[in-house]
């Protein structure tokens, strides 16, 4: 059985800020531009990547702005939570936290609300938590200066709420969290109106960024020592160049590959309609970009796919992972799925395992189905119940569990290179990540390992994670 490990990079002292990484050279145009004398801001993140690097680029606009980044609420006069509402839970969260520390707020303390929740619920947050006065929604990040000059002179009630835009919000003074991987959004909001997903409400249209200005941005983070850049999009294969270069996804993923100094690109989430046959082909023919495709099915079945709008079936779904598993080099394959979609009937989830089954993944996240807001599904029939739910997710789970067990268990004896990130307390314990993206705990009797690159033996493994020895 796989050990865990504490690979926490908050356990790593000065993570973003060391001298001699990106961050701090990041960092040095706050010192510049202070003008706050002593505003401190406090940020906590819900949700996903693109919610992480989001609040990477607030926290380097907030920081070049001359606010210091503070670890606890009570510490900051600018408290700020970037939200996420693609569950219920996940928007409910943030209400707890907003009534939790209303009663701990000092005198002066601003409270702001990014992100999809902001957009969700509007300026409905103010009547909410009248103690809010910044309600920011994520397609309108590109005003946070303007919308932070309004806060600092003391309005009690600022809004960036609009969706309707062109434009991404590009920054050149964002706070990269990591050290070593730097996320990169190449294209924002969603298209493709998913029956149950909030995410084309909450983030508004596609809109790309333009190639030439993600492959400057890749140049510069090489610069800095970064050697893994993970593209970003909620599709991120339907990238669509606005430049005159229109250049293609795959084009732009054997661009970003050939900038000198950067050994993985990574890319993330993947829609099964815009996946082709040339980004297998780009996987297979450039080493550097990782062997790893998430490609979400959201179901097995045809008829739960359609009533979701999925725009593809399982026969056409299962043709993109026969190209996958066909392709010259193993690529290793995860997915989200979701149970309890209204109307999925017991046969409908029995053909969601049968997938599982055919396609063996390498990974999944899975889900109950949560009815959000201005969603389509909302308002369709047959809802199934939450034990109901939670049945059909344990089953799930049991299932993939078994099946990432046997797959795990198959690399016992095989050597992966390791992108060495976490350190435990525990001596001579080590872990990362493999180009295919599975954890792998390891034990070397080398000292300064994190950031480096090395070979691990595979001696055991679980169903989360891989353990082994370095070898070189
Ligand atoms: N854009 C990606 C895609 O199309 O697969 C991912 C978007 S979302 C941030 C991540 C996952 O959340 C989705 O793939 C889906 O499985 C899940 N999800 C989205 N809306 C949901 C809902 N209303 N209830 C349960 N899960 C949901
Ligand atoms: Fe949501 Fe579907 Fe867009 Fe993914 S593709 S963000 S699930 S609407």
């Amino acid at each position: 059985m796989a050990e865990t490990f504490d690979i926490s990079l908050d356990s790593l002292a000065g993570r973003s800020v060391a001298p001699g990484n990106g961050a701090a050279a990041h960092l040095s145009v706050a010192s510049v531009a202070s003008h706050l004398n002593g505003a401190t801001f406090f940020l906590e993140t819900f949700g996903c990547q693109m919610n992480d690097h989001d609040s990477e680029k607030v926290a380097g606009v907030l920081l070049s702005r001359g606010y210091r980044q503070v670890e606890s609420p009570e510490a900051a006069s600018l408290v700020l939570y970037n939200t996420c509402s693609i569950r219920e839970k996940a928007a409910q969260k943030v209400f707890s936290r907003l009534g939790e520390y209303r009663t701990k707020q000092a005198a002066g303390q601003v409270i702001g609300v990014l992100g999809c929740v902001a957009q969700q619920e509007g300026e409905d947050i103010f009547e909410r938590a009248p103690w809010v006065s910044l309600v920011c929604g994520s397609a309108s990040y590109r005003k946070l200066p303007e919308l932070l000059a309004r806060v600092e002179a003391g309005n009690q009630r600022v809004t960036g709420l609009d969706t309707d835009t062109d434009e991404t919000f590009e920054t050149p003074v964002t706070r990269r969290d990591n050290p070593w991987r730097a996320y990169l959004t190449i294209i924002e909001g969603c298209d493709k109106a998913c029956a149950y997903c909030v995410v084309p409400y909450t983030r508004g249209p596609e809109r790309s960024r333009a190639s030439d200005s993600v492959l400057k941005e890749v140049r510069e983070l090489a610069e800095l020592g970064y050697s893994e850049v993970q593209l970003l999009g909620q599709t991120v294969n339907s990238y669509a160049d606005p430049s005159s270069r229109r250049r293609r996804f795959s084009e732009l993923l054997l661009a970003v590959a050939d900038v000198p100094g950067m050994r993985r690109v990574r890319f993330t989430t993947s829609h099964p309609r815009d996946f082709g046959a040339d980004i297998v082909a780009a996987l297979e023919t450039q080493p550097r970009l990782c062997n790893h495709v998430h490609l979400p099915v959201q179901s097995g079945s045809t008829r739960v796919l359609r009533a979701m709008t999925r725009t593809y079936t399982r026969a056409e779904y299962l043709e993109k992972i026969a190209m996958l598993r066909g392709a010259r080099r193993p690529i290793a394959i995860t997915t989200d799925i979701i149970v309890g979609f209204p109307g999925e009937t017991e046969e409908d989830f029995g053909e969601t395992l049968s997938l599982l089954d055919e396609v063996r993944y390498d990974g999944m996240f899975s889900f109950k189905y949560s009815p959000r807001p201005n969603t389509p599904s909302l308002a369709m029939p047959d809802a199934i119940s939450e034990e109901e739910k939670s049945r059909r997710l344990a089953i799930l789970q049991k299932k993939q569990g078994e099946i990432q067990g046997e797959r795990n268990a198959a690399l016992v004896g095989t050597k992966f290179e390791i992108l060495v990130s976490g350190k435990s307390r525990r001596e001579n314990q080590w872990s990362g990540h493999s180009g295919c993206h599975k954890v792998v705990n390891f034990t070397s009797q080398r000292r300064e390992l994190l950031g480096t690159y090395v070979q691990v033996l595979v001696t055991g493994a679980g169903h989360n994670s891989l353990v082994g020895q370095q070898v070189t």
